[in-house]
């Protein structure tokens, strides 16, 4: 049974129409490691992963192999690192797998090789810029440079995702000049000027991940300093920027979110923070800096 749901169709305009839904691409049901906009220190993570290795990949949806690589840069505009890496193209997008272990027989034929949903496109593993065995997939427009969430578009599966439990703001930090200080989020710490703020926030799934989140806002007196979400990454002037136009160090210093500045003068902060499902954090509070 094909399942059907309203999503934004990728090139064709702005509206939604009805497109069918992508399958996971792989079959072992492990919940992922990584989604879609964190920090990699000096880079979005434009991707979601799936750990573990030798396990089968599948494409998210029917198409053909538009290219394979082994290397550790990735060709053209597509972001980064990616190792053993197999882009299939679909009808308005292409689908992206990297640090593949091994390509399969039809991975390694001659291309364009048309591959159904039940192809086996290769192996997870390590190849590539890549701290640990896993599968890092993405969706790509490559008329409109952009990097999509997969999440939206592939069915609901708890085994997957499951996120029960809200992000967690664990500290709150400012630039110093040589380190980042951190301080716990209701301490009270000294601010010698309008420094950025710094939060360090993660969304822990149902207990053991350490997911960065999907929707960040920063309010401060009613008005909205910053509302960041990570559906998509696109290239804009040379640089991958979020769909309101951040570049990475607009967002990101190192693995702490860049909450703004002006909270020296005007403490109060709420932040707003939701894991891509699952219950939100939301903190209010007048900052005890001392000045
Ligand atoms: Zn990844």
């Amino acid at each position: 049974m094909v399942v059907w749901r309203i999503v934004p169709v990728f090139l064709v305009s702005a509206s939604v129409v009805a497109a069918p839904l992508l399958q996971w691409p792989t079959k072992i049901e492990r919940q992922i490691s990584s989604i879609f906009g964190e920090s990699r220190m000096d880079h979005f993570h434009a991707g979601v992963d799936i750990p573990g290795e030798g396990w089968s990949i599948l494409p998210v949806d029917s198409g053909k192999i538009l290219f394979r690589v082994n290397r550790p840069e990735t060709p053209g505009t597509l972001p980064f690192g990616g190792g053993k890496t197999i882009l299939v193209e679909h009808e308005h997008f292409w689908s992206g797998y990297m640090h593949l272990e091994t390509f399969s027989d039809v991975s390694l034929s001659a291309l364009p090789q048309g591959v159904e949903r039940k192809t086996v496109l290769g192996t997870a593993g390590n190849t590539g810029h890549s701290g640990g065995s896993h599968l890092h997939f993405f969706l790509y427009d490559p008329k409109e440079k952009a990097v999509y969430n997969p999440l939206p578009l592939l069915p609901p599966n708890d085994k997957y995702v499951s996120d029960t439990v809200a992000p967690r703001l664990l500290y709150l930090g400012v630039p110093l000049p040589d380190r980042i200080a951190a301080v716990q989020p209701d301490s009270e710490f000294t601010m010698s000027g309008d420094f950025p703020l710094l939060a360090m926030i993660t969304d822990s799934g149902t207990g053991g991940q350490r997911w960065g989140v999907h929707r960040l806002r920063v309010k401060q007196g009613g008005k909205t300093l910053r509302d960041i979400e990570f559906g998509k990454i696109l290239l804009d002037g040379g640089k991958w920027k979020t769909s309101n136009g951040m570049a990475y160090e607009d967002v990101f210093l190192e693995n702490w979110y860049v909450l703004g500045r002006g909270f020296r003068d005007s403490p109060f902060l709420e932040i707003l923070a939701e894991g891509y499902s699952g219950p939100q954090l939301t903190e209010a509070r007048d900052l005890k800096i001392v000045k």
